[in-house]
C-alpha cells in the first residue's frame, strides 16, 4: 500500500469515527479562541474550559483584556500550566491587537505568529478554526501519531506538517487535524499499546514502528 493510499483509507476511518469533530475550546470569536489556544500549552483543553469562562465574563476583547492586569489575569488562569508567562503573553497580545490591528485578529498566518505567546502551532489553529482558512496544525501527539502509520519520518513537527499536507487535500486538513486529536485521545491511553485493539495501528503501523 502506498502511502497515500494509506492516508485515503485513514481518512476514511477517521471520518466514519468522528464525522463531524467539534471544536474543543470553547470560544466565542477569532480574539477568545485565541487566548484559549494560547492557554492551552502543556494544559488539557478541559482545564482551559474551565478558566475560560470566568476570564471572558472579564474580558470578551482586546480592550478590556488590555485593561486588566497581569496579576489580575494570573489569577483568572492560575490552575493552567506556566499561568504567569501566559498572563504576561495575554495582555501583551491584547495590547499588541489595538496598537496594529485596530484590536482585530488578523486573518493572517505571518502577523498571527509575530504576536505575543504566539506560534506556529497556534497560528494554524486560529487561521482553521476562526477564519476556516487551510491549516494543519500539527501538535506532539499528531507527530507521533502519524510516524507511528507511517505516513511521515518526520524529525520535528514541521516535517510531518509538510507530509501530511502532501497527503490529504487542502479541504480536509482542520478536519484532519481535530480527527487525530479525538483518535489520540480514545485510543492512545497512558500506558501500552494495544496494537490489534485500534482500528489503524492494527494495519497501519509498519513492524519496525510496533514498539
Ligand atoms: S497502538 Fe494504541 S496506544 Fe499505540 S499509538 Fe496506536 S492507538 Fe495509540
Amino acid at each position: 500500500m502506498t502511502k497515500s493510499e494509506k492516508a485515503k483509507k485513514i481518512g476514511e476511518i477517521l471520518d466514519g469515527l468522528y464525522p463531524t469533530p467539534p471544536i474543543p475550546l470553547q470560544h466565542v470569536d477569532s480574539f477568545t479562541l485565541l487566548v484559549a489556544v494560547l492557554l492551552s500549552a502543556q494544559t488539557t483543553d478541559a482545564q482551559v474550559n474551565r478558566v475560560t469562562p470566568a476570564l471572558f465574563r472579564r474580558a470578551p476583547d482586546p480592550q478590556s483584556m488590555a485593561k486588566l492586569s497581569e496579576t489580575e489575569i494570573l489569577k483568572l488562569i492560575r490552575s493552567c500550566g506556566l499561568a504567569p508567562s501566559k498572563a504576561r503573553n495575554v495582555k501583551k497580545l491584547a495590547q499588541t491587537l489595538l496598537d496594529e490591528y485596530g484590536g482585530e485578529v488578523p486573518a493572517d498566518m505571518e502577523a498571527l505568529e509575530k504576536l505575543p505567546g504566539v506560534g506556529h502551532k497556534t497560528a494554524s489553529v486560529v487561521m482553521t478554526q476562526a477564519f476556516g482558512q487551510h491549516a494543519f496544525p500539527v501538535d506532539t501527539h499528531i507527530h507521533r501519531l502519524a510516524w507511528r502509520w507511517g505516513l511521515s519520518n518526520g524529525k520535528n513537527v514541521e516535517q510531518t506538517e509538510a507530509d501530511l499536507e502532501r497527503l490529504w487535500p487542502s479541504e480536509q486538513w482542520g478536519q484532519r487535524h481535530l480527527q487525530i486529536i479525538y483518535f489520540g485521545r480514545e485510543y492512545c491511553p497512558a500506558r501500552n499499546h494495544d496494537f490489534e485493539a485500534c482500528p489503524i495501528c492494527s494495519w497501519a503501523a509498519p513492524k519496525s514502528r510496533r514498539k
